[in-house]
Formats: C-alpha cells, structure tokens, sequence
C-alpha cells in the first residue's frame, strides 16, 4: 500500500468510528497504528485492542449508569469485606450468594444481625455483583419505601409505583426494624411482597428477629402473612458479631449493649394455606 493510500484508509477508518460512536477506539487508534509500524502487534491484535477498549468504555458506562438506576447509597464491595471480623459468617455461602442464582431464582436473602455487622455492606455488595452480571437492582431503606407507597396511595398511583418496585430483578429493602412502621405501612409493604412473591428476588436486612416482626409492623396478621411470603424460598443469613463502627472502641461499650441481640427469639411458624413454608437451603450456600 502507497503511504497516500494508507492515509486515506486511515481517514476511513476514523471516518467510520465516527459514525459508528466508538470514541474510545477513535482515541487509541492513533497508539495501534504506531504499535503496528513497529513491528509490536499485527493486524489482528490490533483490531482486538480497538474493540477492547471500546467495549470496556461502553461495559463502565452501563455499570456506572445501572448502578445510578440501582440508587445504592455508597458503594461496597465483597472484595472490601474482611471476613476475618465476622467469624460467625460463612464466607463461602457469602461468595456463593455472590454467583446470583438466588436472583434467577427469585429467593429472598435475609441479612440479620445487630448494628455496624456489615448487613448492608453485604447488601449493596451482592447488589453492585448484580449489576455487574446486568440484572437490574433497586435499593431502598424500607422506611423511604413506606413513604413513597403511602404517597402513591393517597394520590391513587399504588398499582403503578407497584409495578414499578416490580419490574427490576432484585430489590434490596434496607433497614428493617430501625424505625417504627407507620400505621397502614405492613399493609402496603405486604402488597409489594405479594407482588414479587415468586417473581423477583429480594435482600432484607434487619436488626429484628422475625419473632419481633409482629410488633414491628404493628399487626401480627400483616407480619404473619409477610413472613409467609418472605420465609417461602428464602436464605437466612444470621450474623452474631460485634459492630465493625465499634470496633476501635469495644472497650468503652457496656457489655450489656454489646450482647444485646434481638435476634435470639425463634422465627414464628407462618400458616400457609397450600402447604408448609420451607426453608430453601440450597445446598451450595453452605
Ligand atoms: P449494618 O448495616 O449491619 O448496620 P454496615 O454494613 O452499614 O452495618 O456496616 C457499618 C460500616 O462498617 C460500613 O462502613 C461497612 O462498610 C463497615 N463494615 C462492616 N462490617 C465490615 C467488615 N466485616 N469488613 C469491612 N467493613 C465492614
Ligand atoms: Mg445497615
């Protein structure tokens, strides 16, 4: 090839990235070329470098973009999680958790444990690990889920808002048990359960013992009906360590705060009117 033929293929070829909206590939064409001048790569190697790089903007992008959609408060990762601090855990069943089956599987993971265990580091973790893979996720601390579904109801919209908290593969409800429950607020959390019941995958974080749940929701018939569905196909996971917040300063922390577990009650046996829950314990969970 000529080097004004060469040019102008190279003119092409911008021309096309252009067209096509692959800036990355247009901005590292000018690098492969020279790479191929010298001799480093060939033609092939070349091409799959462009493409590389183009997909990887184009992989960030959507992740940065579903991530924002997802409404994580803070970024965590199971990579940042030192499970050393948290002998009670089983990092296996964690990591396990992490392949996301339980999503196709529609399950429900509960995340128990006292405050500053890392419920809700694990939480957005097994989140961002869903995004990753490209399902969609929605986090809400169910006090914020409660005001905007007791909003939709007054101005009429709940099927809506409930369709809505539907449609994303898994939804992740922080923060059960921190705040009380408005009147009226296990009704409308019972309908959005219902409505994933089998459909969408859930994580639940609480430092609440279900047997606590009957108080909590402020209606033992609305708490046994939502145990029903959220207990059906469902993971527990139980953590029973001292708040990872504290950790600098467990010795000014009265023993009797440190022990304080709400979660020693026994789960209540929800009735089912078809047939008896049962824990789904997969056995690849550990
Ligand atoms: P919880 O939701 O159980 O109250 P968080 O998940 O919010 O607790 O954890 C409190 C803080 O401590 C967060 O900043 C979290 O990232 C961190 N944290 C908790 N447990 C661990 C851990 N085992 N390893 C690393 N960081 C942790
Ligand atoms: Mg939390």
């Amino acid at each position: 090839m000529t080097f004004a033929s060469a040019s102008s293929r190279v003119d092409n070829i911008r021309h096309s990235l252009v067209g096509l909206k692959m800036p990355r590939a247009l901005e590292v064409l000018d690098t492969t070329l020279r790479r191929i001048e010298q001799g480093e790569i060939d033609g092939i190697e070349a091409i799959d470098d462009l493409l590389t790089e183009e997909l990887s903007l184009r992989e960030n992008r959507r992740v940065k973009a579903a991530l924002r959609m997802a409404r994580l408060p803070i970024l965590k990762t199971l990579a940042g999680f030192d499970f050393s601090f948290q002998p009670s855990l089983d990092r296996n069943r964690i990591m396990a958790l992490a392949g996301l089956d339980f999503i196709n599987r529609a399950e429900v993971i509960h995340l128990l444990g006292p405050p500053g265990t890392g419920k809700s580091h694990l939480a957005t973790a097994l989140a961002v690990e869903a995004v990753r893979a490209g399902k969609s996720v929605y986090f809400i601390p169910l006090a914020d889920l409660l005001t905007i579904l007791a909003q939709a109801e007054r101005e009429g919209t709940l099927r809506e808002k409930i369709r809505f908290l539907c449609r994303c593969s898994l939804l992740v409800v922080d923060e059960i048990g921190y705040l009380p429950v408005t009147p009226g607020g296990g009704n409308l959390f019972f309908q959005l359960v219902n409505a994933r019941y089998e459909k969408g995958a859930m994580i639940l974080t609480s430092n609440r013992g279900f047997a606590e749940w009957g108080d909590l929701f402020g209606d033992p018939v609305v708490a046994t009906a939502l145990l029903d569905r959220l207990l059906h196909h469902a993971v527990v996971v139980q953590i029973e360590g001292s708040s990872y917040r504290m950790r600098q300063h467990a010795d000014l922390v009265p023993d009797h705060v440190r022990s304080n577990s709400p979660l020693n009650n026994p789960p209540p046996t929800p009735k089912r009117r078809r047939q008896p829950p049962k824990m789904h314990r997969d056995p690849s969970y550990g």
